[in-house]
C-alpha cells in the first residue's frame, strides 16, 4: 500500500498571527526526509486570516502549502482542525505527516491517526529514513529517558509522530523562497462537539521558557511558593524567566505550564540554573540540550550534581538573593 502514498507533510502551528518555532524545526526535519527519498515538503495550514503565514512556511523549506482557510478554524478547536487535516490527509495521501508535540498538537494528531486507522508515535526527539526499507524511524525515550524506542509503522499509512519541540536544530530561513499555495475549502460533516467559551493565560511562562536564553528552576527544596519570588529577581537580573519542578507544580506552588521535564516542557537555554532541584531523571531529560547548567542543592550528594556544569552547595535561599545581588553589581542592573 506504501507506493501510492508520498510526500513529507509538516501541520503548521501558529498562535496570534506567528508560526510556533516547532514548525520551522520539523520543516528542517522534512526537508532532509524529503531530500533522501525525493519526496516534496508540504505543510498544511489550518486557521482563519492566516493566508500571510504562507510565505514563511516556504522560506522553512516547504514546496507546498495546504491552506484551509475558514471562521470556524480560528480557535484551535481539535474536532475541525482534525476533521480538516484528515481530509487532505484522505485526498493527498502523504506518506509522513509530522506534527509539533504542544498541547495542541498532541491533542490533535491522535484524533487525526484515528480517523485515518494510522499509527502514531508521540513525543519522538529523533526521526530519520530507513536506508533498507524506506521506512520512518522515530526515536522515543521511555522509562523517563533510560531507553531509547525505535518506532516504525511498516503497514499503515501515513506515517505519523508528534515531535518534541527544541529537540530538532531549526533550518536556515531561505528569503524569497517560493512554493506553490493551494487552497483547500472546509465543509465539515458535522459540526465540532466542542467549543472553546474563554481563552485563559497562564501567563507568558511557556512561551518565555520556549525561547528563553536564560532559566532559573525551581524544586521543592525552595520550601514554600513565596520563594519563587527570589528567582523571579534572580531571572529578572539575568533577563531570564522562571520554570518549575513537578514537585512544585503538584504542590500548587508554581504553574503547571512552567513544569519542565518528561511531563512538561523541554527547554533549552544557554544557561540552566537549578535550584533545590533533586534531579530525578524526568526532571532532567527536559533540560538536556541546556548550554551550562548550575545547580544549587545543599545535599552534595543530588543527583543534579552529576549533570550540573557548576554545582554550589548549600542552602538555596542564601545562594540565590547572594548571586542576585551580585549579578546585579557587576551588570549594573
Ligand atoms: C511518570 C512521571 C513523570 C514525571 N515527570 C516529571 C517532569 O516532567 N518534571 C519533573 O520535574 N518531575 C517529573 N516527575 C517527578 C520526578 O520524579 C521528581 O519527583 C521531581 O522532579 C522532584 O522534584 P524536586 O526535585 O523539586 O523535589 P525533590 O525530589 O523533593 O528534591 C528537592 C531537592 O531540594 C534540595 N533541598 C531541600 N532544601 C534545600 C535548600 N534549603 N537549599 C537547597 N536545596 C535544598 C534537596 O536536597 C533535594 O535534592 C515525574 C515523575 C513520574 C513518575
Amino acid at each position: 500500500m506504501s507506493e501510492d502514498w508520498r510526500g513529507i507533510w509538516v501541520v503548521a502551528e501558529h498562535r496570534h498571527g506567528a508560526l510556533l518555532a516547532v514548525t520551522g524545526e520539523l520543516l528542517g526535519a522534512a526537508r532532509r526526509l524529503g531530500e533522501a527519498s525525493r519526496q516534496e515538503v508540504a505543510a498544511v495550514l489550518c486557521g482563519h486570516g492566516v493566508e500571510k503565514l504562507a510565505g514563511e512556511l516556504f522560506a522553512w523549506g516547504a514546496d507546498r502549502v495546504y491552506l484551509v482557510d475558514d471562521p470556524r478554524l480560528a480557535a484551535n478547536v481539535d474536532d475541525y482542525h482534525a476533521e480538516a487535516v484528515a481530509k487532505l490527509i484522505q485526498e493527498e495521501r502523504p506518506s509522513v505527516v509530522l506534527v509539533g508535540g504542544t498541547f495542541f498538537g498532541r491533542s490533535l494528531a491522535p484524533r487525526v491517526a484515528a480517523r485515518l486507522g494510522t499509527g502514531l508515535t508521540a513525543d519522538a526527539t529523533e526521526v530519520e529514513l530507513d536506508p533498507e526499507s524506506g521506512l520512518l524511524r522515530l526515536t522515543k525515550p521511555s522509562y523517563g529517558g533510560d531507553v531509547l524506542a525505535v518506532i516504525t509503522c511498516p503497514e499503515r499509512r501515513p506515517q505519523m509522530a508528534t515531535l518534541r519541540p527544541h529537540t530538532l536544530p531549526a533550518p536556515q530561513r531561505q528569503e524569497g523562497r517560493q512554493g506553490v499555495l493551494e487552497r483547500r475549502t472546509f465543509a465539515p460533516v458535522r459540526e465540532a462537539r466542542m467549543a472553546i467559551l474563554e481563552a485563559v493565560s497562564e501567563g507568558a511562562c511557556a512561551a518565555n521558557l520556549a525561547d528563553a536564553r536564560v532559566i532559573v528552576a525551581g524544586g521543592r527544596g525552595l520550601g514554600d511558593p513565596k520563594n519563587f519570588k527570589l528567582l523571579e529577581e534572580l531571572a529578572a537580573v539575568l533577563g531570564g524567566a522562571v520554570a518549575a519542578s513537578r514537585a512544585v507544580t503538584d504542590l500548587g506552588w508554581y504553574p503547571a505550564a512552567c513544569l519542565v521535564g518528561q511531563t512538561g516542557l523541554t527547554v533549552a537555554p544557554r544557561l540552566y540554573i537549578a535550584c533545590g532541584i533533586s534531579g530525578a531523571i524526568q526532571h532532567v531529560v527536559g533540560i538536556r540540550r541546556a548550554g551550562t547548567i548550575v545547580a544549587i542543592n545543599k545535599d552534595p550528594h543530588a543527583p543534579i550534581f552529576e549533570i550540573a556544569h557548576y554545582g554550589i552547595v548549600g542552602d538555596v535561599l542564601e545562594v540565590v538573593p547572594a548571586l542576585t545581588a551580585e549579578l546585579r553589581r557587576r551588570l549594573g542592573r
